[in-house]
């Protein structure tokens, strides 16, 4: 398939666009969406960009029983020259596939993925807010939709991508959040679906989430699933700690999902020569290095928060209170340059801008 196979009908009630000042994230949605089917024998048939609203659904199909879903998020901006880019939208692509896999749902071609995306974004580019700290959020998501109540991977599905204008994901913008360390449940286990970009993992970390809120915390720290003792993720983001001026993540082995701003991270943190390491590592030994006073910063990274800092962190009945609770320079210093680099602000050294 190619960009030309994607047909378009305009929306012919156009929406009002939100005040950029009250943006928060994922309330608002554009005028038109993406769709394309799949049957297995026919492949993905029938790409078309039509104006957002419900989708009909058969009471039977596959996802609503069996949550054979995946998805994706990513981010656009408009520069001050009124170019519209995107961020590493290929990295989005490859990761559908590894997770398309894990679910037994086919693959997309890459190239059309993005073509397809950006074709989307065309047609709604007035609607990519300008305002400092909003973009406009890209949620491409797969659902199978073959009506049945067998348990196998479905025969169809439905490739969606809708649009979002988004400001900050936390209200608070980049103050410190409070962390609780989870030690109940857990996110994810070797062989499991950790690595995979899927709506089934979130729910299973809705419960551990709601404790968290009652208990005052913005996010739970997970665990691994064997030991209950290695540092995985934050939330729906990847963790960074800074000990001794090195930088500390989990390795992708597996159990934590491969971020795009995680290795983003990564790749500006070499440039600037300071060392990072992609370990295990346990969140007692965080604990101890904190009370030697060699815990500098703690931060979350994803595509919503970009960089996120955390300020206070829970474990048992033992806190913490990081960096004063004050974002760390190294924490804003990434969120600076990285924003820089979304937003046209900073040369994009690594390649990693597609512009409309
Ligand atoms: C999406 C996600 C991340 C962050 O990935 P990005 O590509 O940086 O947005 C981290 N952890 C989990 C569990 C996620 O779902």
């Amino acid at each position: 398939m190619k960009k030309s196979d994607i047909t378009v009908t305009k929306n012919p009630n156009p929406g009002v666009k939100p005040d950029p000042s009250t943006l928060r994230f994922g309330e608002v949605f554009t005028d038109h969406m993406f769709i394309m089917d799949y049957k297995t024998g026919k492949g993905w048939y029938d790409p078309r960009i039509i104006p957002y609203g419900p989708i009909a659904l058969d009471p039977a199909a596959a996802v609503l029983h069996y949550a054979q879903e995946m998805f994706e998020g990513l981010k656009t901006y408009i520069t001050d020259d009124g170019d519209v880019q995107l961020f590493r939208p290929d990295m989005n692509a490859k990761r559908t596939n590894r997770t398309n896999d894990r679910l037994c749902i086919p693959e997309i071609d890459e190239d059309f993925y993005v073509e397809a995306i950006k074709a989307l974004v065309e047609v709604d580019k007035d609607w990519v807010p300008s305002a400092p700290d909003t973009a406009l959020y890209i949620r491409p998501y797969i659902i199978a939709s073959e009506p049945f109540l067998g348990v196998r991977p479905s025969d169809e599905y439905k490739f969606i991508v809708i649009l979002s204008p988004v400001g900050p994901y936390y209200a608070e913008g980049l103050a410190p959040t409070k962390i609780f360390v989870e030690d109940e449940y857990v996110r994810a286990v070797q062989g499991g679906t950790g690595f995979a970009k899927i709506g089934g993992n979130y729910a299973a970390g809705l419960k551990s989430q709601e404790k968290a809120h009652a208990n005052g915390f913005s996010q739970v720290l997970w665990l691994d699933g064997k030991e209950g003792k290695y540092v995985e993720e934050i939330g729906t983001s990847n963790a960074f700690f800074v000990v001794d001026n090195e930088v500390w993540t989990a390795p992708l082995e597996g159990t934590i999902l491969p971020g795009i701003t995680r290795d983003s991270v990564i790749t500006i943190l070499t440039d600037w020569g300071i060392a990072i390491k992609q370990k295990r590592f346990t969140i007692e030994e965080i604990f101890e290095l904190y009370l030697e006073n060699r815990l500098q910063e703690v931060f979350a990274s994803g595509t919503a928060a970009v960089i996120s800092p955390v300020g206070e962190m829970r474990w048992k009945d033992k806190d913490i209170v990081i960096n004063d609770n004050e974002i760390g320079s190294l924490s804003q210093r990434l969120y600076d340059t990285i924003t820089g680099i979304q937003s046209g602000k900073l040369p994009d050294e690594h390649g990693w801008i597609v512009k409309l």
